[in-house]
């Protein structure tokens, strides 16, 4: 049984200290999130997340909260160097 009265210490307030830090508060334990970054900016165009990322987060009840920002792919294409102008059906199976 974790003693949950300590403090954990997350290092980093990436998405995955972030995530760590919220999954660790939902279980009861109390979450200090500490970042060498003096200011934490966006890098990139956004965060490509998997499935399995995104139902963690959803489980940790963040949908409301990223609804407004995310965008959802209705397909995917795989596509060689040769075959880029013809992708088959094959190579672009559907979503979901
Ligand atoms: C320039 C750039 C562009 C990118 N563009 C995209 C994109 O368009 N789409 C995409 O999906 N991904 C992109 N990525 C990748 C994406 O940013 C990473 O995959 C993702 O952010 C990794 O998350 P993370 O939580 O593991 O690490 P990070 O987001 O790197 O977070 C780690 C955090 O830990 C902090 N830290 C490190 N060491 C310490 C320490 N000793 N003490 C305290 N804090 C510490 C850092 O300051 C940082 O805030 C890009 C990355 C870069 C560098």
């Amino acid at each position: 049984m974790p003693n949950r009265s300590r403090t954990i210490v997350v290092a980093g307030a990436g998405i995955g200290g972030l995530t760590a830090a919220l999954a660790l508060a939902e279980a009861g334990f109390r979450v200090v999130v500490l970042d060498q970054a003096e200011r934490l900016e966006q890098t990139g165009a956004g965060l490509q997340l998997s499935p399995n990322a995104a139902r963690i987060l959803l489980a940790l009840r963040l949908r409301e909260r990223l609804e407004p920002t995310i965008v959802a792919p209705t397909a995917r294409k795989f596509c060689g160097c040769r075959s880029v102008n013809r992708p088959s059906a094959a190579m672009a199976p559907p979503i979901g």
